[in-house]
């Protein structure tokens, strides 16, 4: 015996509403991974723990630029220098 919901079964209406579920939860997934990617990409991008001026303390990051260190400001610093290990 089918059951009916305004004349459409309802294995129908079930089906549907499973790959619209799932749709939307791929839709959530590659959004939330392509911001968190975008994320990565833009922190990667700050160099200053790469920075041979970079000090890692929590008062005095860096002597030359102190107010640009690990921020946005930081991106295209002109006075990046590379560690020489
Ligand atoms: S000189 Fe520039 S890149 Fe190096 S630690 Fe300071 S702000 Fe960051």
């Amino acid at each position: 015996m089918m059951i009916h919901f305004l004349g459409i079964p309802l294995q129908f209406i079930l089906f549907v509403l499973l790959w619209l579920g799932i749709g939307y939860l791929s839709f959530s997934l590659a959004r939330s991974t392509r911001r968190n990617w975008r994320q990565i990409r833009h922190h990667h991008a700050i160099p200053c723990t790469r920075c041979r001026y970079f000090s890692g303390e929590m008062v005095l990051k860096c002597p030359v630029n102190p107010k640009a260190a690990l921020t946005d400001q930081a991106v295209d610093c002109p006075d990046f220098m590379g560690r020489v290990d």
